[in-house]
């Protein structure tokens, strides 16, 4: 089902997380392992991220640089699949530009669209670890809405293969980023907004945000967007924060603020099982606040570990 087919047949907010596929060398039972203590709470869909290979550099014995990949990941498509069959729940892949040819990602789409997976969330990707700024593969996108470009394209029957040999189509529902604290690259708000609008007028039916931890923020761009002409549901993400580094690692990563109270509260922990508790009664008030705003879904983003994240939903779902 798509997933704006649940956001309408919700009669209150729903659970959604989402998962990050294990590193190679583990296994499907690691991945249920974490899926199994949130279903309880009925998640209507669950998203799969992705992750681009990481590479490093080798000096080889006549001086060249080998080029060695590293911490590759288990392929989206297949993760989708297992999760699909086995708790008979819809799934979202995160499709990204990055890594991909064009020709990659119609392959991606045509595995995805055989399986009777019907949804995606169309990102560009973050850039290489050790690369300054976002390079597309050679024959790739550059941006999410080329990308989008061409997932509409295929649902309209057109392949890249242009001899047009089966023109039927795919029928993919689309989910884009939102960023309530602006995307780092942008140069204000406004342009932001603007490629945002962009992405909704070229097919994609709602947006998912990066994690905030006020949210007013989240308010304010629900507010933005409507004045933009963004009419698609707009679904707050959330992270329970776990850890006290987080504090300094989640505002460098994702370019968000940590709110000064929920900083103090964390910094005042003794260890990271204190902190993860503040974490998970700031998330429970922070959701809280959302449903009452009326959101259709709320998504957590459980970074691999689920702990807090069924702590958050015991509490509310
Ligand atoms: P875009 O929409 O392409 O925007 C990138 C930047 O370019 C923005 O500053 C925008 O303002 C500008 N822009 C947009 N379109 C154009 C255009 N046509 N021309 C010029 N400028 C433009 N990353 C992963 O690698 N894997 C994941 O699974 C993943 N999941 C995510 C899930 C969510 C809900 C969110 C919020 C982020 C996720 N990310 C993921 C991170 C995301 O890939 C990065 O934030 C990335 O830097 C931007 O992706 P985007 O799709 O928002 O890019």
């Amino acid at each position: 089902m798509k997933i704006t087919e649940h956001f309408q047949n919700a009669e209150k907010t729903q659970f959604t997380f989402e998962i990050l596929p294990p590193l190679k060398g583990e296994n499907l039972h690691t991945l249920y392992n974490h899926i199994d203590p949130l279903m309880e709470f009925k998640p209507p869909f669950i998203d799969v991220t992705y992750h681009r290979e990481e590479y490093m550099y080798k000096q080889r014995e006549n001086g060249l640089l080998e080029k060695i990949s590293t911490r590759k990941r288990p392929g989206t498509v297949g993760i989708c699949a297992a999760i699909q069959n086995h708790y008979k729940v819809d799934t979202v892949p995160h499709l990204i530009c990055g890594g991909f040819n064009k020709e990659e990602t119609e392959n991606a789409l045509i595995d995805l669209h055989f399986l009777g997976i019907d949804n995606v969330l169309v990102l560009r990707g973050d850039c290489v670890k050790n690369e300054s700024r976002f390079v597309p593969e050679l024959g790739g996108h550059h941006y999410a809405t080329e990308l989008i470009e061409q997932v509409v394209g295929m649902n309209n029957g057109c392949y890249l293969d242009d001899e047009q040999l089966n023109t039927n189509g795919t029928d993919f529902c689309i989910g884009v980023a939102g960023y309530p604290e602006k995307h780092s690259e942008a140069p204000n708000m406004k342009a932001d907004l603007r490629w945002l609008k962009k992405k909704i007028d070229m097919g994609a039916s709602y947006v998912v945000t990066q994690m905030f931890f006020d949210n007013q923020k989240y308010f304010d761009f629900v507010r933005l967007c409507r004045q933009e002409g963004i009419h698609v549901p707009i679904i707050p993400g959330l992270k329970p924060l776990t850890t006290k580094s987080q504090l300094t690692i989640l505002p460098s990563i994702f370019h968000i603020d940590i709110p000064t109270d929920l900083a103090d509260a964390v910094e005042a922990c003794h260890d990271n099982k204190a902190a993860a508790q503040v974490g998970v009664e700031w998330a429970i008030k922070q959701s809280k606040e959302l449903m009452e705003f009326g959101v259709p879904c709320l998504h957590y983003y459980s970074m691999g570990k689920s702990g807090s994240v069924r702590k958050v939903a015991e509490a509310l779902f």
